[in-house]
């Protein structure tokens, strides 16, 4: 069996609702809710890219 499913990039669940990414210079995060992703963002900072669409 094959699990093509994205997992989180801080927890490592799946991810079940697409939308919670970020982009970063190792390329683009993915995770499980808004709190990982923000988590993420506290903790690697420097790794994040700008958001066109934010700020
Ligand atoms: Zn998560």
């Amino acid at each position: 069996m094959v699990n093509t499913k994205k997992v989180c990039d801080l927890c490592g669940l799946p991810v079940e609702v697409p939308g919670f990414t970020l982009k970063t210079k190792e390329g683009d995060k993915a995770f499980c809710c808004e709190g990982c992703k923000g988590i993420y963002q506290l903790l690697n900072e420097d790794q994040l890219l700008p958001d066109s669409n934010e700020d």
